[in-house]
């Protein structure tokens, strides 16, 4: 499968990984939407997290304990998980993510 997570799982294409374990990767997205973006993924193939937690719920937890994890080991108090589902919500990359955001401010009203 031509899938460009899966090859930065397998390390075929580069990323700036800052956790890996047997089941997840978690890696800098390249196009940051805030100071910290950090982008995790299961190692194995789901189109995205829905269906990561429709087959392994246990697998979904992981993906947001290793988030709170990350969020703590870089000092953020308040930061935003988010995983967008097809392709009208913004999802253009069919390997199930969740986006990692922090350092700077989402609260709306600004200010
Ligand atoms: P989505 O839009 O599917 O919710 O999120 C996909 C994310 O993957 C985007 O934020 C995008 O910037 C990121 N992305 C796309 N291609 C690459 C890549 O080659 N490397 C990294 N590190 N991130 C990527
Ligand atoms: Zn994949």
């Amino acid at each position: 499968m031509d899938c460009l997570f899966c090859k930065i799982v397998s390390g075929d294409i580069p990323a700036t990984v800052v956790k890996k374990t047997d089941s997840i990767t978690a890696f800098k997205d390249i196009t940051p939407q805030a100071p910290t973006h950090v982008l995790i993924i299961p190692n194995k193939h789901f189109e995205n997290m829905a269906e990561v937690a429709n087959a392994d719920a246990d697998l979904a937890g992981q993906i947001f304990k290793v988030a709170g994890e990350i969020a703590h080991e870089l000092g953020l108090k308040s930061y935003r998980t988010n995983a967008n589902t097809g392709l009208e919500a913004g999802q253009s990359v069919f390997h199930a993510h969740l986006h990692l955001l922090g350092g700077r401010s989402f609260a709306w009203p600004p200010g």
